[in-house]
């Protein structure tokens, strides 16, 4: 840090300090880890307020207040009148301390009030899943042999699978495709449907790939035999963070 950055910083310690001593009258989301509902806005802008007193620097650790990030969609996942936005929240120890606390996650979708809290992201996306879209478990799983995506989006024949394959009034916006994946590649990453909803991990849902009859396997003894794809064997999905 130079001279002028280290006095800027001083600065702003300065006025930080003054902002704590006599804190602004606040009325918004409390100012620390809640489980309670809020509106996403609301959630944002109490941690804003707590960075303004508090400074950003390790304001996630510090506060342990709801944050979004993450690689979510900022402005979040709409289905139907249903709107989901995930927040997380620091809950761990500091650095040589020991205790409880966890990573946890938020999922809120706002025009219902409604809202779930866990210590698993992958259970609030398919929380949400629950409230805003009945029969989601029921969705094709899209075979691992069937490349959904490559470096420029979604592929030709990962487009063409699905549209074959999902059930017409379930290819709406926001709607999510289940795709099968290796052991540990579990994660639901937001936007990655055809239609901007939920790429969700079957091996998350814990059920088997159903739809295989018109697909040709790289190595067929491997496929019927219910093993894992050469593809997902050798190349764990790319998308999981
Ligand atoms: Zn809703």
């Amino acid at each position: 840090m130079n001279n002028d950055s280290q006095l800027a910083f001083d600065l702003d310690e300065l006025v930080r300090e003054d902002l704590r001593a006599n804190p602004p009258e606040w009325h918004g989301a409390p100012l620390h880890f809640t489980t309670d509902y809020y509106p996403p806005g609301e959630l944002q802008a109490a941690f804003e307020q707590w960075q303004l007193l508090n400074g950003r620097f390790g304001s996630i650790p510090h506060s342990h207040m709801w944050h979004t990030g993450y690689g979510w969609l900022n402005g979040g996942t709409e289905y139907g009148d249903h709107r989901l936005v995930m927040f997380s929240a620091d809950l761990r120890p500091e650095p040589k301390c020991e205790g409880p606390g966890d990573l946890m996650y938020l999922a809120v979708c706002e025009p219902c009030g409604w809202h779930q809290v866990s210590d698993s992201e992958d259970d609030s996306v398919e929380g949400w899943h629950n409230h805003a879209i009945p029969n989601w478990r029921e969705l094709p799983v899209v075979p691992a042999q069937i490349r959904v995506r490559d470096g420029s989006g979604l592929t030709k024949l990962g487009r063409k699978w699905i549209e074959a394959h999902y059930p017409a009034e379930m290819q709406v916006s926001g709607a999510p495709i289940i795709t099968e994946r290796a052991r540990y590649a579990t994660r639901h990453v937001a936007g990655y449907s055809p239609w901007g909803g939920y790429d969700l991990s079957s091996t998350a849902l814990n059920r088997p790939t159903t739809i295989r009859t018109d697909v040709q396997p790289l190595r067929s003894t491997l496929a019927t035999a219910g093993m894992e794809s050469p593809r997902s064997a050798q190349a764990p999905n790319r998308i999981t963070r």
